[in-house]
């Protein structure tokens, strides 16, 4: 039923600069967006760019380009039980998490907080934007990607409705839902990074199995069923086949609920989908609610560990006082970025460069140019 609300790659609004169809393409409009995005740098630099955890984080912890990834598989699953727009789906995953900065969350905060004090403002997704119409530039004929209409909608209404007083997006229809594609991104990330992050946490040594069973009773479920069928398998891997058993719970509660609320909107087609009030890619709410128990826990005893907070607002103090350099001594920008000065003005320039940064990228640059702190965690790894 939900395959009548897919997006129609006929019906793209294609995109900003006309390009000359080609007849020897295998490729349609949105599997062109995908190989651009895979192909950027801003893709590439993901690999070297912190997830949840800090550095120095094991080999085995997710960073952005391992978690996008996992993202993507989840949202094509889903939009494949969905019959919805693989394609399109695939080329939102891929690009939802492109603007990030370096130090995930706090180093956004970081660099949102500097802009915030000159009256402006920093986040992901209006980065991403601006790194797929401006900074790529890998194409004689037009500066950035030149993405489709669509993949440009939803990197920018992914995560959230757009604020129809807001200058910068008028063009993105900001009083109509994105197509359900779009919609289904975030809680595909969000049931990716809770499971991912329950793996990373117990890894780390943050969460110890006793603690997380008694929080997620739908993982508890999961892991003693593993035992009585395999009772010769030790702890780890019972708990590898109950995280992956857990995914599949998420993922099957997903497609219920966005295919019930489907449903319930009287929604027709793609275009009907835009004209309703919510949205409607939503979990069923037993399967929120066992999302929430994961966060919580998550909360307690991972994301806001001290050791792991204390690293991570070393790293953004960091980036604050690299924001604060260069914005004093705009000279020191690589030429790259002081070209773009004569266009606009340095703390947007600056923030830019900064939030294109990798980790270990902005750790040297301060290292050479401020060289006080010493980052004790990083260099104890590097010693
Ligand atoms: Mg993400």
């Amino acid at each position: 039923m939900t395959d009548r609300l897919r997006f129609p790659s006929a019906r793209s609004r294609l995109r900003r600069h006309p390009e000359p169809a080609d007849p020897d393409s295998f490729r349609s409009p949105f599997q062109h967006d995908r190989d651009r995005i895979v192909h950027s740098r801003a893709f590439r630099r993901l690999a070297a760019k912190t997830q949840v955890a800090t550095l120095p984080a094991s080999s085995h912890c997710r960073n952005r380009l391992t978690h996008t990834i996992e993202v993507s598989q989840i949202a094509r699953t889903v939009a494949v039980a969905l019959g919805l727009n693989t394609d399109l789906t695939e080329a939102l995953a891929l690009s939802h998490d492109i603007g990030h900065p370096p130090f995930g969350h706090t180093g956004e905060d970081a660099l949102n907080a500097e802009m915030q004090q000159l009256g402006l403002s920093f986040d992901h997704n209006a980065h991403a934007l601006r790194i797929v119409e401006h900074f790529e530039t890998r194409y004689a004929r037009f500066r950035g990607l030149n993405l489709t209409f669509e993949v440009r909608e939803g990197l920018v209404k992914h995560s959230r409705d757009l604020d129809p007083d807001d200058s910068r997006y008028q063009e993105y229809l900001p009083l109509r839902r994105p197509p359900l594609e779009a919609q289904l991104i975030d809680p595909a990330d969000e049931i990716a990074y809770l499971t991912a992050d329950m793996e990373d946490a117990l890894e780390d040594g943050a969460l110890d199995i006793a603690t997380l069973c008694s929080a997620v009773p739908a993982f508890s479920r999961e892991f003693e069923k593993v035992r009585s069928s395999h009772p010769t398998v030790g702890d780890r891997r019972a708990l590898r086949e109950a995280q992956r058993n857990l995914v599949g719970i998420l993922v099957r509660g997903l497609v219920q609920g966005t295919t019930e609320a489907a449903q319930e909107s009287g929604a027709r087609d793609y275009d009907g989908v835009r004209q309703l009030a919510g949205r409607i890619a939503v979990p069923t709410p037993s399967t929120r609610h066992t999302m929430a128990q994961i966060r919580a826990i998550l909360t307690s005893s991972y994301y806001n560990a001290a050791a792991r907070l204390n690293a991570a607002s070393e790293y953004a103090e960091a980036l604050r006082e690299l924001f604060r350099h260069y914005v004093a001594y705009p000279e020191n920008l690589p030429a790259s970025h002081a070209s773009q000065l004569t266009e606009e003005p340095a703390h947007q320039v600056v923030c830019d460069y900064v939030a294109g940064m990798t980790d270990v990228y902005a750790l040297q640059r301060h290292w050479e140019i401020l060289g006080t702190r010493t980052f004790g965690q990083f260099r104890k790894a590097a010693a």
